[in-house]
């Protein structure tokens, strides 16, 4: 069974999907007017784990995430680069697309973007006017109008008192201190230069939070199952979806709300607007990987802060040194069953505390002390002579751990593992020993794999040819 910690409730939960064959998740996608920063990506990568930890228990998912390819910011900046909206954004949309495959993020099942999904949103706007809970205001926009759905602010706890209603706002953000009825359909003026589509009530475009709304229940229905986003997008836009989604079809939104903390650098939020942010290219361009950088934004529960620092990637670089390093001198166990029981035994156990924690609102750190010890295990049963079948066992439960990680590259090692500098006296060894196998002489192959070892080195046997590797 696993737990959530719903943020509508700010509770633990059991989580019981609506239809356990497949579990609906909607998480909140990129405005695509910029690159991605790791602070959104971290946002993202927290909805991987997530995936991932529900398919690690069995379950299928029907994952959505939107691109936010129309709103205020897309069309303030493509006006100011002088591009077409699309255009503008589709280089962005490239881009998030490439990053998602260098930090190893699954992919959704759906990527709908706004500016294809016009007429849904205009038939949301459509049914809560038609239900009393919109109004066309004295600017032709539409607004929600928040009076009229007295659960408005059950998400992020706002008072009634705090409440203007009446009072309107115009803009996709706000704060929480100037709650009001805010845009469905934002009338077109200058500002939007050829940004427009027709509607019932003139041309205009709309808002940001009825993307969601409209787009969730197309893909997922009127009710599903979990929605997540990072905790700044609890308000308004959660708050708004719901009070658009449940206004318009009269029956609950979201089951579980979950909501990722921010990445800070110098313990403040990572935000494009206070310009102290990394993308992805920034970091390669230093030198790192997406790996690197995977590893060290899953590392820290969802719900707490995360401060990222460079230095955080240089540890990231040294711990999969370490794994990989592991995984070569496992795969190069020579052929027995010695150390096999106790092998087992560690993996089994490794796996029912690892399966606990992933389903323990995704405990990442009891989820990696699982995987520590496992690696603690390994080393010492290396040390006692583990031969292959232990080996492998030990080796498939990593492979196991990294369905929820996607970080260790257990089998990937051996295409990074050939060390083009390893000394002429071990290549000279390494050939020794392939001439020895071709002989039939394994006595002479497994001493020379010893004396290997002694000068700290170990065989990896390729398609392609053994392979040195430094241990
Ligand atoms: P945006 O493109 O601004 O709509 O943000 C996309 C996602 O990234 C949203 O889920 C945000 O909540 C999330 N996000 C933005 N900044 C951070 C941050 N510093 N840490 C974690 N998540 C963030
Ligand atoms: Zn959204």
């Amino acid at each position: 069974m696993m737990k959530f910690f719903n943020t509508m409730g700010r509770t633990v939960e059991e989580f019981n999907p609506i239809n356990p064959a497949e579990v609906g998740l909607y998480t909140c996608g990129p405005t695509v007017y910029n690159f991605a920063h790791i602070g959104n990506f971290r946002a993202y990568l927290f909805e991987d784990i997530l995936k991932r930890s529900l398919e690690y228990n069995g379950y299928k998912v029907k994952h959505v995430m939107n691109l936010t390819d129309v709103d205020d910011k897309t069309i303030r900046d493509s006006q100011a680069a002088k591009i077409p909206l699309n255009d503008f954004t589709a280089k962005y949309k490239k881009a998030f697309f490439e990053d998602l495959d260098k930090l190893r993020i699954e992919r959704a099942d759906v990527y709908p973007e706004a500016t294809t999904h016009i007429p849904e949103m205009i038939d949301t706007i459509q049914t809560l006017l038609d239900k009393g809970y919109a109004y066309q205001s004295d600017d032709k926009c539409i607004y929600f109008s928040i009076d009229k759905f007295p659960e408005y602010g059950k998400l992020a706890k706002i008072d009634r008192e705090n409440q203007r209603a009446g009072v309107r706002i115009n803009t996709d953000e706000y704060a929480k201190d100037s709650v009001a009825d805010f845009a469905l359909w934002k009338a077109w003026d200058e500002k939007d230069g050829d940004v427009k589509w027709d509607s019932p009530w003139g041309e205009g475009r709309p808002g940001w939070h009825i993307e969601c709304s409209a787009m969730s229940m197309k893909y997922l229905g009127k009710t599903f199952d979990i929605h997540t986003g990072g905790v700044d997008n609890m308000f308004p836009h959660h708050e708004d979806e719901i009070a658009q989604s449940e206004s318009a079809n009269g029956c609950r939104f979201v089951n579980y709300w979950l909501h990722c903390e921010h990445l800070t650098i110098d313990k403040k939020k990572m935000s494009k607007s206070l310009g102290n942010f990394y993308t992805l290219r920034d970091l390669e361009a230093k030198g790192y990987s997406g790996r690197e950088v995977r590893w060290v934004l899953i590392g820290t529960h969802y719900r707490a802060k995360l401060n990222f620092s460079i230095g955080a990637l240089d540890s990231a670089r040294a711990a999969l040194a370490k794994f990989d390093n592991l995984f070569a001198r496992l795969k190069a166990a020579p052929a027995g069953d010695a150390k096999l029981a106790e092998a087992t035994e560690a993996a089994k156990a490794g796996k029912a505390a690892f399966t606990a924690a992933v389903s323990d609102d995704l405990n990442i750190s009891e989820a990696l002390s699982a995987l520590f010890v496992l690696v603690k295990t390994a080393g010492r049963l290396l040390a006692e002579g583990v031969q292959a079948s232990g080996a492998k066992v030990l080796l498939d439960q990593f492979r196991d751990f990294d369905k929820v990680f996607g970080v260790l590259d257990v089998d990937a090692v051996k295409e990074e593992a050939p060390a083009a500098d390893a000394p002429a006296e071990v290549l000279a060894l390494v050939a020794a020993r392939t001439e020895a196998k071709k002989a039939k002489d394994f006595a002479k192959a497994d001493a020379i794999r010893d004396q290997l070892k002694e000068m700290g080195w170990s065989v990896v046997d390729k398609a392609t040819g053994p392979v040195p590797v430094k241990l």
